[in-house]
């Protein structure tokens, strides 16, 4: 792949992650509802703004991309071979800020789900989660 190609490539991956409706959690969205989960979404005044609101169930849901947020063991939070300083400084940034949105949100309650974009590979099987960790009481 030439340097172009794969700049290219990034820039798009990247506007794709930075759009607020990335298809990952629009995905996690419609099987939701379409299981009758009532939600809302981005919801402001909540710690990391949560993709998913579920407030019933006291629960809120991220979508997680595997790439940025380091999903640990993963194949797609592969490391970029060129700017490993910065990359690695980014990531570092990114799981530390994860890290303090969860512990604020356990702190008021809430119950906290990751839904990671590799699992939608497998719709059936996240659901199935979901279903387990949102009737979860909370802690
Ligand atoms: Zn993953």
């Amino acid at each position: 792949m030439t340097d172009s190609l794969s700049k290219a490539k990034r820039s798009w991956n990247m506007s794709r992650i930075r759009s607020k409706d990335t298809k990952p959690e629009l995905l996690v969205r419609s099987l939701l509802h379409c299981d009758g989960y009532r939600f809302r979404i981005h919801k402001s005044g909540l710690p990391g703004k949560p993709d998913i609101v579920l407030a019933k169930h006291k629960t809120v849901v991220f979508v997680h991309g595997c790439f940025w947020h380091r999903h640990n063991g993963c194949s797609d939070a592969t490391t970029p071979k060129t700017r490993t300083v910065f990359w690695k400084n980014k990531f570092e940034e990114n799981m530390a800020r994860d890290k303090r949105t969860v512990a604020a949100l356990i702190a008021l309650n809430w119950n906290v789900v990751i839904v990671w974009e590799c699992e939608l590979k497998n719709p059936n099987e996240l659901l199935e989660r979901l279903r387990r960790e949102i009737s979860k009481p909370a802690v």
